[in-house]
């Protein structure tokens, strides 16, 4: 029905998660309708954002600046790290604006599985943060799943030796869950009653 070029469109939106074949159409169909208001923002944006993406280099995290704004953000309490494992998660402990620190972001999880290791995420980056000093809180904000909790118990063993207080998050997360799917409450919840990581 469709040119090419709406084709194209309506299957690149199709790969953007959470939207099939279906609701990518009815979503280009929404843009064609009023490309004014909305096909015209949305390119303006993309553009904008596109142009000057980049990866923090302090925490990984992705931002149109570098240091990112959390980084470089006077009123955070540098003393306090949180560690997630992918930039989904930072965004979504961000959001619930419980965590007055700072973050570092793995890019990652270990997994035997899919041959992951250590120096593959960037946990010699965070340890390098750690020596740097002025950090005396770090907390694991690791996913709920095995490979979550095996990572975390691997940079609890590299961090054992510092002078800090070391955390992890407690109830809330279900087994499995994965941080960017839950709600804030849960996530709130979580966190104000993270735990010393023993077995250290
Ligand atoms: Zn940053």
């Amino acid at each position: 029905m469709a040119s090419q070029e709406i084709e194209n469109l309506v299957q690149a939106l199709s790969k953007l998660p959470g939207l099939g074949p279906r609701s990518a159409r009815r979503a280009v169909l929404h843009l064609l309708k009023r490309p004014e208001t909305t096909m015209k923002p949305i390119l303006a944006a993309m553009e904008k954002v596109d142009a000057n993406l980049v990866t923090c280099n302090i925490c990984g995290n992705v931002d149109t600046q570098d240091p990112c704004q959390i980084c470089n953000d006077p009123r955070r309490d540098p003393k306090a790290l949180c560690v997630v494992e992918e930039v989904s998660d930072l965004w979504a402990l961000d959001k619930s604006r419980l965590f007055p620190g700072k973050f570092h972001v793995l890019g990652g999880r270990l997994s035997a599985l899919d041959g992951v290791r250590p120096e593959d995420i960037a946990i010699d980056k965070l340890i390098t943060r750690v020596e740097q000093g002025g950090i005396d809180e770090v907390v694991l904000a690791m996913n709920a799943t095995l490979e979550g909790q095996t990572t975390a118990h691997y940079i609890a063993e590299r961090l054992e030796n510092y002078p800090l207080r070391l955390s992890q998050l407690s109830h809330g997360i279900p087994v499995g869950g994965e941080l960017d799917y839950l709600d804030e409450g849960t996530l709130a919840q979580a966190l104000r009653s993270r735990r010393p990581v023993s077995g250290t």
